[in-house]
């Protein structure tokens, strides 16, 4: 049997070489066809419609092979840029015809400056980045971080590969902005390295805060000592070394021991989109990987979502919340709606529910309860009491401009509080991108002000340039947020996504919003490289399980 198979499998492959013109003929069956005379009547159409749909199916073949080749030559080309930045113009303290060249600040490397970044014109400002975080992290993937589907690796981008991606020359601080002085135009930063400790005081024209926000404890006692929160990627690790040291631990005591109950419990605050996806995809972890390798302690898990709202998910509508709810509740998390926390200790959180007050035990505690104000921003609005009076954040006008520094101070993302903008990647990185082009108009603006000063104009220039900068100064519109919508994962490949095109609204859950999801999240990483990165991470989990070595 073999032989023969081999044999037959032999003379296909030699046949093409050896009697090509023959291999051509059955190509060439309708026009045969016509020529054995009644035969061709009853033929023609079936052979008609062979002959279509094999065309069809040869410019299919054709086209498939083109794309993928166009596509494979697009993302060689993108990584290729991505990796060989051009030559950059240097920075300098005047233009060519003697203007001088303003200096602008950007405080952070997150959602808000770097968009702010990659699209501002660099060849007409000095750009300064100062930030302690040396790398821009996309976040809307944290929360699969410290359970290994995706690594932490890929979801950063270098702050140094940004900067060195534009036209004009950026400088870059690993320094953190400590404060702010509106009057003098300074900012004082400090390095956080430390071996090579330094403080410099910066001085800006323009300067743009985008500093973010810290997690908020609402002063809760013992939460600062006791849990993790879940914004950096410091965060992530840690989680993930507490949650497999747990593991471990328990695994050494024996199943009945009230020890071990409490180390294999994990909790987390807040139900808000942090804390859904995360207790998602721990959820998803256990289920899908650690009960393979720990069957039984897997099945001792416990998973708590705890929150002080009736609801989680608050901003997305109403049926998709009583889908990720249901959801939740097949998939055992445990969800404590109106449960508010009001104490942590090292080893259970003491929550007001309704009029109870009760005891939940943890062994790992995860903190996601929101934004609070930064220290550099606190300081700044202490220096503006009379326009700066939110403990919400910066407060700005609808240019970005902060409220009392509206000349030189501009700022974006979750530092600021404005009526009808939350602290969403979406909104600071529109922001960023609205704020590249007013600063534009802005040095159009300084350019024409720097010609109506030279003494050799006549009072005819100085009035048409007069106009001219009111024109463009007119010409810079308020911010307009365009909202696309809201995407959560919620667990077992399940998504919500509550979805805004133009004035109409779609409301999606459940698998296929999942692979939505993952398309949205990839078109939305900083460069082809984190997209490859993470795709490779989500096929390597898929196939191979999550990697949680800590
Ligand atoms: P950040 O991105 O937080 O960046 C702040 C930057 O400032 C950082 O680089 C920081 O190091 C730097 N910095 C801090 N202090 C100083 C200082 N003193 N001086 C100088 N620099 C400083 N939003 C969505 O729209 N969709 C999502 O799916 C989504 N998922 C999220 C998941 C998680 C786990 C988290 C935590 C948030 C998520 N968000 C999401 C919210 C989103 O990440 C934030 O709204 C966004 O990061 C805000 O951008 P930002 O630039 O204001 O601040
Ligand atoms: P959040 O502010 O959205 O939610 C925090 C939740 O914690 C709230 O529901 C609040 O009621 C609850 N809470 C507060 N104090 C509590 C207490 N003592 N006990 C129990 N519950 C308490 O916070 P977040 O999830 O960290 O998100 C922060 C921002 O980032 C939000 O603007 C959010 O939209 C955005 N974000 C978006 C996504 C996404 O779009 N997928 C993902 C993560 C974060």
């Amino acid at each position: 049997m073999i032989a023969n198979r081999s044999r037959v499998f032999g003379r296909t492959l030699a046949m093409p070489l050896k009697r090509a013109p023959i291999m051509r003929a059955p190509i060439r069956a309708p026009v045969r066809s016509y020529a054995t005379g009644p035969v061709a009547g009853a033929e023609t159409p079936v052979a008609g419609k062979k002959s279509a749909l094999r065309t069809l199916g040869k410019w299919t073949w054709r086209a498939a092979l083109y794309g993928t080749l166009l596509g494979a030559g697009y993302i060689s080309y993108s990584l290729y840029r991505e990796s060989n930045p051009s030559k950059q113009k240097p920075q300098s303290d005047h233009f060519a015809n003697g203007s001088k060249r303003k200096t602008i600040i950007i405080l952070g490397s997150g959602w808000g400056s770097i968009s702010l970044l990659k699209n501002l014109d660099t060849n007409i400002y000095n750009v300064i980045v100062v930030s302690p975080r040396n790398y821009f992290l996309f976040t809307p993937l944290l929360p699969s971080t410290p359970v290994g589907r995706v690594e932490l690796k890929s979801i950063i981008e270098p702050v140094r590969y940004i900067a060195r991606r534009t036209t004009g020359e950026v400088l870059y601080y690993e320094a953190e902005a400590t404060d702010i002085d509106p009057v003098t135009k300074t900012v004082k930063v400090k390095s956080n390295s430390q071996k090579n400790d330094y403080e410099l005081d910066l001085n800006y024209d323009y300067l743009v805060v985008g500093v973010g926000a810290q997690p908020t404890t609402f002063g809760i006692p013992g939460v600062y000592e006791n849990s993790s929160f879940l914004k950096e990627i410091s965060d992530a690790q840690e989680i993930r070394i507490k949650i497999m040291r747990n593991i471990e631990k328990a695994a050494s005591l024996a199943p009945n021991d009230e020890e071990r109950k409490r180390l294999l419990s994990f909790v987390v605050v807040g139900g808000g989109p942090t804390g859904v996806e995360f207790a998602a995809e721990l959820r998803d972890y256990v289920d899908q990987d650690l009960q393979k390798w720990m069957p039984e302690l897997s099945k001792e898990i416990k998973i708590t979502l705890v929150e002080a709202l009736p609801n989680i998910l608050n901003m997305f509508d109403k049926k998709l919340v009583n889908y990720a709810q249901d959801l939740f509740r097949q998939e055992k998390i445990d969800l404590r709606l109106k449960t508010m926390v009001k104490k942590v200790d090292s080893t259970k959180i003491t929550a007001k529910c309704e009029e109870s007050t009760e005891s939940i035990p943890y062994g790992v505690l995860v903190w996601a309860t929101g934004n609070a104000p930064r220290d550099v921003c606190k300081g700044l609005m202490d220096k503006l009491p009379e326009k700066q009076n939110s403990k919400r954040g910066l407060l700005i006008n609808s240019k970005m401009q902060l409220l009392g520094a509206e000349d030189s101070i501009f700022a974006v993302g979750d530092c600021t509080f404005y009526p009808g903008l939350f602290p969403t990647a979406q909104v600071a990185h529109q922001e960023g991108e609205y704020l590249a082009k007013v600063f534009k108009k802005l040095h159009k603006v300084d350019q024409f002000e720097y010609m109506a000063s030279k003494n050799n104009q006549t009072n005819e220039n100085i009035s048409d340039l007069t106009n001219k900068i009111n024109n463009l100064k007119a010409q810079i519109e308020d911010f307009q947020y365009n909202h696309h919508g809201a995407l959560a994962y919620i667990g077992s490949e399940q998504a919500i996504a509550d979805l805004a095109v133009g004035e109409a609204k779609y409301r999606l859950a459940g698998s296929f919003t999942f692979l939505f999801w993952k398309y949205a999240y990839l078109a939305m990483c900083l460069s082809f490289k984190n997209r490859i990165l993470v795709a490779m991470d989500w096929t390597k989990a898929y196939f191979l399980g999550r990697d949680t070595s800590a």
